[in-house]
């Protein structure tokens, strides 16, 4: 089932077609699949720095600001269209959270300073919100600022600091008032990675990969020209970048992309002297998760087309189900990927002989991607929280 377009968008359609086709020789090996091992830094980067070549890096952006400017019906198209070819997604730390955040809350000196080094790839950022004590609970957060004439200077730790290790900047929560209410104490700082007084230590993940890390700060330095709107009210820009964030997190495409690669794995992969995918129990769990998916999809176009009818800076509460519908298909895409390989998925080691990942065969991929999944129900604000927020903010209970 697809939607139906107009003739500019099936001509849209059709432009992103033979970009991706000009595109893809130029990515590196592996990039496209779900189940990839590690990236470097400039593996990452290759894509971003295609689409900002041709102007289509920031497809929610104003299109003053370097954006596509494209409508809803236009990145979705652009969305599937990747996802389906398997083309890598660009990293939402600076794109999709401190950007909006900078561009909405920040004054005209941040906005030209950061915006364009997003934009283009050379500022890589990192998201400095959670703290040992302070992840469902993030507006107990301790990590200090203090204001010492024309800087602040920062002490504590941050957490599960996604790819830090490659990061130039990280933005944080830190706290400028602790005599306040827990969250009306709360600032929102950009601090250079360079700075003197951080360090980054690496947390290795169930699936062995490195993606996380702890990020300690020591009396580190901070202007204050880098403190974004105004002191203390840190926690309102907070919440604009999770919701934000929760309706990215939503992976609509990748999950489709999956899904295409489960059917096709199925049919050829024998259980029992039949395929995979005649199995009437396997094909019943499919089906199901194919109608969730569906249903998941219509419900981003709406949030998307709601897309600032709830005030300046105010996601949509619908996010929070795009967030848990979103992990939930996920999780159980990455499960049934198991299925398929059954035994097979059990001696798996992230690297090759060479310490590369070219030469694992491809069932070798498919149980750490299972295993890396089981992030995607506790990142961008556990499920059970996101349930507390429908709760209130959707159902008025
Ligand atoms: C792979 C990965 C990448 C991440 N990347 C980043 C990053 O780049 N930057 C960043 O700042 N953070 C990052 N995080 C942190 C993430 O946001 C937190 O892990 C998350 O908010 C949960 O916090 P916690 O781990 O402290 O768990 P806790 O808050 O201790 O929760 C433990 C359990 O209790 C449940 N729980 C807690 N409170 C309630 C409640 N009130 N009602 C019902 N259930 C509750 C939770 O749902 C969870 O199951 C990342 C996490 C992961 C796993």
């Amino acid at each position: 089932m697809d939607l139906s377009f107009s003739p500019q968008e099936e001509a849209f359609r059709q432009e992103v077609r033979d970009f991706i086709a000009e595109a893809s020789p130029l990515l590196p090996k592996n990039l496209g699949t779900p189940e990839q091992a590690r990236r470097s830094k400039d593996e990452y980067l290759v894509w971003h720095r295609l689409l900002y070549k041709r102007g289509w890096v920031a497809p929610a952006w104003p299109k003053e600001l370097g954006g596509a400017g494209w409508s809803v019906t236009e990145r979705y198209i652009f969305a599937t269209e990747t996802a389906k070819a398997g083309m890598p997604t660009t990293l939402p730390f600076g794109l999709g959270m401190v950007g909006p955040v900078i561009y909405t809350f920040g004054n005209e000196a941040q906005k030209k300073k950061f915006l364009p080094r997003i934009l283009s790839g050379e500022d890589w950022w990192c998201q400095g919100y959670s703290e040992p004590g302070a992840g469902s609970d993030l507006a107990s957060l301790r990590c200090r600022a203090v204001r010492d004439g024309d800087h602040y200077i920062v002490d504590g730790q941050k957490t599960w600091t996604t790819l830090a290790q490659y990061a130039d900047w990280i933005f944080c929560l830190v706290r400028t008032d602790p005599a306040a209410k827990k969250q009306s104490g709360i600032s929102f700082l950009l601090i250079d990675m360079k700075s003197k007084g951080i360090t980054v230590r690496p947390i290795v993940t169930i699936d062995g990969g490195r993606e996380v890390n702890e990020v300690f700060f020591d009396d580190v330095e901070v202007p204050v020209e880098n403190l974004v709107g105004e002191e203390n009210k840190g926690w309102d820009y907070a919440k604009f970048l999770l919701g934000n964030e929760r309706t990215n997190i939503a992976r609509v495409g990748a999950s489709k992309e999956r899904i295409r690669r489960i059917r096709e794995l199925a049919a050829s992969v024998q259980s029992g002297g039949k395929p995979v995918l005649d199995d009437p129990k396997f094909r019943e769990k499919l089906a199901a998760v194919e109608i969730e998916l569906k249903a998941l999809e219509l419900t981003q176009m709406r949030v998307v087309a709601n897309e600032g009818k709830h005030g300046k800076g105010k996601p949509d509460p619908a996010s929070s189900i795009l967030k848990i519908k979103g992990s939930e298909i996920q999780q159980t895409t990455t499960e049934l990927l198991m299925d398929v390989i059954g035994p097979f998925a059990a001696p798996y080691d992230v690297h090759g002989d060479d310490g590369s990942n070219e030469t694992m065969d491809w069932t070798a991929q498919i149980a750490p991607g299972y295993f890396n999944y089981r992030k995607v129900s506790i990142y961008g604000g556990s499920n059970e929280i996101q349930r507390n927020i429908i709760t209130k903010a959707v159902l008025g209970l």
